[in-house]
């Protein structure tokens, strides 16, 4: 038998079956050329189609590349003219231009099909399972819930994806991590991640692909599985990957880009094929106990710094070497002391949206605690996109923020990294559902509390950060 024939017939994981459907060629001992199915750009792209320009190249395949504008897009106004400074309506100007220019597809300001990438393109049925996906961000990882390789890349692979429509990838280890056991009440997807992440560390996934399996993930809907890939790069894996299944086909069934007619039922048997087989193997096996899990929130300055809500703030004193160093510094920039309870951390303002949490489940289970309570500090909901922002309105779920005196915008990155002026102020404490808690991510000195939408709604009415499971009651009306 060919070795070939024989690796064919071995038993393979979801990621090399979608692999070995995308490589064209392998250095010995190097990266391989893969095919690029779809290429997402934002408006930070725009180093990569001046790169096109002043070297006289085209898009190769515009009808492989969609473009969002989605990180400097004023979350308060429709327009360009919105824009919180003359420098960010010029990037929101760029963006438009390049697209026109190229010939791809934007979803710009101002299109009822615009927002984050990572939560319109899978909602548009941009992302299907079996395809290699790149673009511009390094949450790119999100649309593997749905079964595809999808990974962030830099500035010069992003101007060769768009002259090429392939890209350089060394092939990475192979990580599975299973989540066992069920979901006890009140703990949502957020809370397994931040759980992964306090177990399996910031690097504890550097050089490889992710495989999330177990009882807990079969049972996950398809946007929680997209707040669970969402964060693999936290882990430091290079993508994220559910295998499709019954759950995956439903979501994607009748969705804009989405395969129709004769092309569904055929997209449907291939992708029935692409799960991992029974007896692949994994570089690495991680299991969780999905049961153990309880709402989780960071206290440090980096996301797998997550505890139970119900913990307190770690002592360095009781961790050596590097650990206590980083552990210093974080209570130092979070101005937090040891051993406080995690409750009783006051702060001074919520966000609610990002790519990782601004989905309509996410919204719903938020408006689900802020309904007849207070928001006894700022708080904004930011929907991940135009459309989840419709269907929220048609639920009534904007009026539920705005009794309880959160303030309702429209979709964008907003507050997640404050590029398009929805900043944190210096020294404030924000509880946020977005996946970064670095010095300054949400704007110079801020910090910030990762957590699910939920546990955020709960700090809102609160002011502090709260057990979303034990909240008072609600006041009559
Ligand atoms: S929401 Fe935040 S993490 Fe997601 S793409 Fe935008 S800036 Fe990046």
């Amino acid at each position: 038998m060919h070795a070939e024939q024989a690796a064919a017939d071995s038993p393979r994981t979801l990621f090399d079956k979608v692999w070995q459907q995308h490589e064209i060629l392998r250095w010995p001992q190097g990266p391989s050329l893969l095919y690029v199915d779809r290429d997402f750009v934002h408006e930070g792209a725009f180093h990569a189609f001046g790169d096109l320009k002043r070297r006289g190249l085209q898009v190769r395949c515009p009808e492989r590349v969609v473009g969002f504008a989605d990180h400097y897009v004023p979350t308060k106004a429709r327009d360009i003219a919105g824009a919180a400074t003359p420098a960010i309506a010029k990037v929101l100007q760029q963006f438009s231009d390049n697209a026109r220019w190229s010939g791809i597809r934007a979803f710009d300001i101002g299109d009822e099909r615009q927002g984050i990438v990572h939560v319109a393109a899978p909602e548009l049925g941009l992302t299907q399972p079996g395809m290699v996906i790149t673009c511009n961000d390094s949450h790119t990882s999100t649309h593997g819930a749905l079964g595809a390789i999808a990974f962030g890349i830099g500035q010069s692979e992003t101007t060769q994806v768009l002259a090429t429509q392939t890209v350089w990838l060394k092939r990475p280890s192979l990580m599975r991590i299973n989540v066992t056991g069920s979901r006890a009440s009140g703990v949502s997807a957020k809370d397994v991640m931040l759980a992964i992440l306090a177990q399996v560390g910031s690097a504890g996934a550097v050089g490889h692909a992710i495989e999330y399996a177990g009882s807990v993930v079969a049972a996950m809907s398809i946007e929680e599985r997209l707040t669970l890939c969402n964060m693999s790069i936290e882990l430091g894996g290079r993508c994220g990957m559910v295998a499709p299944d019954d759950t995956t086909f439903a979501y994607l069934f009748g969705r804009p880009f989405a395969p129709d007619g004769q092309y569904w039922d055929a997209a449907v048997a291939y992708w029935r094929t692409l799960g991992s087989d029974p007896d692949a193997v994994f570089d690495k096996e991680i299991q969780i106990d999905g049961s153990a899990i309880a709402p989780m929130v960071t206290w440090g300055t980096s996301p797998d710094a997550a505890l139970p809500i119900d913990a307190r703030v770690p002592d360095p004193e009781r961790l050596s070497g590097a650990e206590r160093a980083t552990a210093h510094a974080a209570l130092e920039y979070m101005g937090l002391q040891p051993n406080t309870p995690l409750t009783d951390i006051a702060i001074d303002r919520v966000f609610i949206g990002s790519c990782t949490n601004s989905r309509i489940e996410d919204l719903r289970a938020a408006a689900a605690v802020a309904a007849g309570r207070k928001a006894v500090v700022p708080a904004i909901v930011v929907p991940g996109s135009e459309s989840v922002r419709r269907a929220a309105e048609a639920e009534g779920l904007d009026q539920v923020f705005l009794a309880a005196g959160f303030e309702w915008r429209h979709a964008g990155c907003s507050m997640c990294v404050a590029m398009n002026g929805d900043v944190v102020a210096p020294g404030e404490r924000c509880a946020s559902t977005s996946n970064r808690n670095f010095m300054g991510r949400q704007g110079p000195n801020a910090r910030t509390h990762l957590m699910s939408p939920a546990m955020a709604a709960a700090a809102a009415v609160t002011g502090r950060l709260s057990d979303v499971r034990r909240l008072p009651t609600r006041k009559r009306a």
